[in-house]
């Protein structure tokens, strides 16, 4: 696996190889990586020549600078993990590489994507992924880029930046991988302890429950219900809320089966979790 961390380097690596006409995959990441990254690494590496991975914890992103501060980083485990699959480069871009001083940041209207769920609850987020997605596709410009369900809204983002800016990239959405206990793997579970991973357990359960209980009753009385076991158990939910799984449009009815996602954002020791069920 090939190493940059400037992208004067990688550019010139990446336009030999589509000389080539070699197709390049493209996951972005901000490492600590376990299976749910791997997974888009692998579907990268079998639908491209080449893959590229990147590593970069976004600061632009992080609306609470604790997070920030305490957000994992385990870098020899992450190239082990990556040479074992069979990566081919791996991108590890500074902050200054990233923003020079000359970055003029891009003006993307994200609409009401920005209006509900994460948008209001991490001020400043989705325009700090959508900077950092904006500068990695222009210094990798790959064929093909990999991002994962489980950052639901995330995905509609990167959409509307793709839909403006890259019309020429593939984007793919990948399925939440999750802990045989139904917990989406996420870097910050590293943060939690045993009983933590345990009762984080409970956001997918709920939502699963949710999903069974559509069939029976009312969305505002499931979603209730939901809310008050978890609260039981001593989960502070910042929101649980059903949405159109095409648009995020906030429900207070069922809409048309496959078109409900049902989104939760938890608090366990400390530690934001976020989960979805789309159904
Ligand atoms: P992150 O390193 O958290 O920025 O995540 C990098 C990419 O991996 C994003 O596209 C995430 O949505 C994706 N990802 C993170 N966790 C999972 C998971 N459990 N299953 C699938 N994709 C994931």
């Amino acid at each position: 696996m090939k190493l940059f961390k400037t992208q004067i380097e990688l550019q010139a690596y990446l336009t030999l190889l589509r000389k080539q006409s070699q197709s390049i995959g493209f996951v972005p990441t901000m490492g600590a990586l376990h299976d749910g990254h791997i997974q888009l690494v692998k579907a990268s590496i079998q639908e491209n020549d080449l893959t590229v991975v990147s590593i970069f914890i976004n600061k632009k992103q992080f609306n609470n600078l604790d997070d920030y501060n305490n957000y994992p980083q385990n870098l020899s485990n992450d190239m082990q993990l990556l040479e074992r699959v069979g990566c081919d480069v791996l991108f590890m871009p500074d902050h200054d590489e990233m923003y020079p001083k000359t970055y003029v940041p891009i003006n993307l209207d994200l609409g009401q994507l920005n209006t509900v769920l994460e948008g209001p609850n991490r001020p400043g987020h989705f325009d700090g992924v959508v900077q950092v997605v904006n500068r990695l596709f222009n210094y990798v410009m790959p064929n093909k880029a990999y991002f994962g369900l489980k950052d639901y809204q995330q995905c509609m983002v990167i959409k509307v930046l793709q839909e403006a800016y890259f019309p020429q990239i593939d984007l793919e959405f990948c399925d939440t991988v999750r802990l045989s206990n139904g917990l989406a793997m996420s870097s910050r579970n590293l943060r939690l302890s045993k009983q933590g991973v345990d009762l984080a357990s409970q956001l997918y359960k709920m939502l699963d429950m949710i999903k069974r209980l559509s069939q029976h009753i009312e969305s505002k009385d499931a979603l209730q219900y939901a809310k008050h076991l978890l609260t039981q158990k001593h989960i502070e939910v910042e929101y649980l809320t059903l949405a159109h799984a095409d648009t995020l449009t906030l429900g207070k009815k069922w809409f048309k089966k496959q078109k409900n996602v049902v989104l939760i954002a938890a608090h366990i020791e400390g530690v934001r979790l976020i989960d979805n069920i789309v159904f």
